[in-house]
C-alpha cells in the first residue's frame, strides 16, 4: 500500500512510498481505510524539519494525524463500530493509565504519542485505531471535512473548555489558519459583538479573504497595528480577549498594546522557536494568560456536532490534492497558497 513518508532527517524529503499494510494487533482495534488526510501545521514543520522538531520526531515516519475513512475490519472486542461505518480518528495516542488519563485529561497524557511525529501517522491507505480513538462522522459531513475536523477540535477545546468569553465582548484573533478561523467562529457563538481577525502580509492573498467570507472584520497587522485598528472602532478602543493562534513572537509581544487591563489571553498557537514575552506589562495590567493543547474525546464529539449543525464551518478552508501531488500540497501549505490542503486517498 501507499503512504506519505518523511524519509530523511533533512528539509523537505517527503514522498509517496510503498509500505507494508498494517494488521490489527489487538481485539479492541479497528482497521480504517483512509479516504482523506489533511496537512496540519505540525506536518509542515516536519516537512521543513525545523529545529524544534529535530529531536522530537521519529524518522522515517508516516506523516499526518488528521484523517477520515471507512471501517473495513474490526477486532473481536469492538462494540461501537461495524464494517462500513464512516469514521474520523483522534490525533494523539494516550496511555489510559497516567493520572491525567484517569481523570479524563487524555489530551495531556504523560505518555502521549503524536501520530505522524513520534509514531506512524495516518497519511497511508490503511490505519489501525483503538476504537476509543475513533468517532462516527455525521452523514452530512464530507470525508474532507471530517479529516480536517481534528484541527477544529483544538479550537473547541481552547475556546469552549479552557476559556470563558462573555457575550458583548470584543475579541481579537491573531493567526488566520483553520484553528484561528474556528476560534473566531466560536467567539461569535459565545456572543462576542466584535471579532477581529488579524493576519500578516502572507495571509492577504488566500487566508484573509476566507476570514472575510466568514463575516469577520480583518486587518493586516504588518500594515496597521491592532491597537490603532481598535482605537478607530467607534464602539471601543481595547480588546477584552485575545485568541492567539499564530505562535509568532511579534503577535504575542503586541498583546499588551491592545488588550485592556484585566483582559484575558488564550494561547492556542504553538511557537516554532523560543518567544520572549513582556511580563512586566502583563503583570502591571493584571492580564490573565491561559494555554490550551489538543483535545479530548468530548471535544471531538462536540466539534462534529457543531459542524454537522452548521454552527461552525471549515469547508471554505479546504483544498483537495491527489496523491500524485504530494510535494505541491506541502509547498502550497507552506507558502500559504492553500489554507488546509487535504489528500484524497480514495
Ligand atoms: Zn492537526
Ligand atoms: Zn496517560
Amino acid at each position: 500500500m501507499k503512504g506519505i513518508i518523511k524519509t530523511k532527517r533533512e528539509a523537505k524529503c517527503v514522498s509517496l512510498e510503498d509500505i507494508e499494510k498494517p494488521k490489527l494487533e489487538n481485539s479492541h482495534e479497528v482497521m480504517v481505510q483512509i479516504h482523506s488526510a489533511a496537512i496540519c501545521g505540525s506536518d509542515l514543520h516536519a516537512y521543513e524539519y525545523i529545529a524544534s522538531y529535530q529531536n522530537f520526531m521519529r524518522v522515517p515516519v508516516v506523516l499526518g494525524h488528521e484523517c477520515s475513512g471507512v471501517v473495513v475490519e474490526i477486532g473481536s472486542a469492538v462494540t461501537e463500530f461495524k464494517i462500513g461505518d464512516r469514521v474520523m480518528g483522534e490525533s494523539n495516542v494516550y496511555c489510559g493509565k497516567c493520572r491525567n488519563c484517569r481523570t479524563g485529561n487524555t489530551h495531556v497524557c504523560e505518555n502521549n504519542l503524536m501520530r505522524g511525529l513520534t509514531t506512524d501517522g495516518v497519511m497511508r491507505e490503511y490505519v489501525p485505531f483503538l476504537e476509543q480513538n475513533l468517532h462516527h462522522v455525521p452523514d452530512n459531513l464530507s470525508f474532507n471535512e471530517a479529516a480536517a475536523a481534528q484541527a477544529a477540535t483544538v479550537s473547541v477545546h481552547g475556546v469552549l473548555r479552557r476559556f470563558n468569553i462573555n457575550a458583548g465582548s470584543i475579541v481579537v484573533v491573531t493567526g488566520v489558519g483553520i484553528i484561528g478561523l474556528v476560534a473566531a467562529q466560536l467567539a461569535k457563538l459565545c456572543g462576542a459583538t466584535n471579532v477581529i481577525v488579524a493576519g500578516t502580509d502572507a495571509d492577504m492573498e488566500t487566508r484573509i479573504p476566507i476570514a472575510q467570507g466568514f463575516g469577520f472584520q480583518t486587518l493586516n497587522c504588518q500594515k496597521e497595528p491592532i491597537s490603532e485598528f481598535l482605537s478607530n472602532l467607534t464602539s471601543c478602543n481595547k480588546a477584552d480577549y485575545v485568541l492567539e493562534c499564530s505562535g509568532a513572537s511579534s503577535a504575542i509581544n503586541a498583546i499588551p498594546t491592545y488588550l485592556r487591563k484585566g483582559g484575558e489571553v488564550l494561547l492556542l498557537g504553538l511557537p516554532g522557536k523560543a518567544v520572549s514575552f513582556p511580563f512586566a506589562d502583563v503583570i502591571r495590567s493584571e492580564i490573565n494568560i491561559r494555554t490550551t493543547y489538543t483535545s479530548t474525546w468530548q471535544d471531538y464529539e462536540d466539534t462534529l456536532r457543531l459542524l454537522s449543525n452548521n454552527n461552525i464551518s471549515i469547508s471554505p478552508t479546504l483544498k483537495e490534492y491527489s496523491l500524485d501531488n504530494v510535494r505541491e500540497a506541502f509547498e502550497a501549505g507552506l507558502n500559504k497558497e492553500a489554507l488546509k490542503p487535504v489528500f484524497k486517498f480514495l
